[in-house]
C-alpha cells in the first residue's frame, strides 16, 4: 500500500495543462479533483464533470466553511479546491490530479496539512516561448485584439511564476508532453516515502 499522490498542475491558459490533467484521468492514472467556481460554465461543459458551477454566495458559505484547501480569484471568477476531492482519495492511496492556478498552487504549497505535505508533486507547464504562446491564444479564440493582448499579459505574468515549481514541462508535441507528464508520476509512484510499512 502507498499513500497517493497529488498532481499539481499549473501553467497559462495556451499551454495544454487541461488537455494533460483530463488524458490522465481518463486513461484511469489518476482522479481528477473538481474545483467549484463561479464563472458560468462554457458550452459542453458539465456541472460536477468540468467543474462545480456555484454562485458567489455559495461560495463565500464554502469558504467560511473551511471546505477549501485553497481558493483564489482568477480572471475576475472565485476558484477553489475543497477538501473533499482530495483528502479522502489520498489516505486510501488513489493520486489526484488538479489544475490551478500560481495564487492557488502556493497555497496548497504553504498547507500545513501532512497528508498534502507528503502527496505533493508541483509541475509547470508553459509553451516554448511567447511567440507560441501568442499563436496558440490566437488559434483558440474567437475574442478581440483587447482580449487577446490582455490574456497574453496575463499568461506571461503567469509564466515568470515557474521556478517556485518542482518541475516545469516545456511543451512539444501533444503525444511528446503526455509521455513525459505520465512519466513523472509513475517515477514519484516509485519513491520509497510513499510506500507503506508493511511488506
Ligand atoms: P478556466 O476557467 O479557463 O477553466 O480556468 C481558469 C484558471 O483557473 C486556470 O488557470 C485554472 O488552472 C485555474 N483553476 C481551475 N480550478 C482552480 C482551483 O480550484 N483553484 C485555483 N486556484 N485555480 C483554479
Amino acid at each position: 500500500m502507498r499513500s497517493g499522490i497529488l498532481y499539481l498542475v499549473s501553467g497559462p491558459s495556451g499551454s495544454g495543462k487541461s488537455t494533460l490533467c483530463r488524458r490522465l484521468a481518463a486513461e484511469g492514472e489518476a482522479e481528477f479533483s473538481v474545483s467549484c467556481t463561479t464563472r458560468q460554465p462554457r458550452e459542453g461543459e458539465a456541472c460536477g464533470r468540468e467543474y462545480h458551477f456555484i454562485d458567489r454566495e455559495t461560495f463565500g458559505q464554502r469558504i467560511d466553511e473551511g471546505l477549501f484547501i485553497e481558493h483564489a480569484e482568477v480572471h475576475g471568477n472565485l476558484y477553489g479546491t475543497l477538501r473533499s476531492e482530495v483528502i479522502g482519495r489520498l489516505n486510501s492511496g488513489i493520486d489526484v490530479v488538479m489544475d490551478i492556478d500560481v495564487q492557488g498552487a502556493a497555497q496548497v504549497r504553504s498547507s500545513t496539512d501532512p497528508v498534502i505535505r507528503r502527496a505533493l508533486v508541483d509541475l509547470f507547464v508553459m509553451p516554448p516561448d511567447e511567440h507560441e504562446l501568442e499563436a496558440r491564444l490566437r488559434g483558440r479564440a474567437t475574442d478581440s485584439e483587447e482580449v487577446i493582448a490582455l490574456r497574453l499579459r496575463n499568461a506571461i505574468d503567469e509564466m515568470s511564476h515557474w521556478r517556485e515549481y518542482q518541475y516545469r514541462l516545456v511543451s512539444a508535441t501533444r503525444e511528446e508532453d503526455y509521455n513525459r507528464f505520465k512519466a513523472l508520476l509513475l517515477a514519484e509512484r516509485l519513491r520509497v516515502s510513499r510506500i507503506g510499512t508493511e511488506g
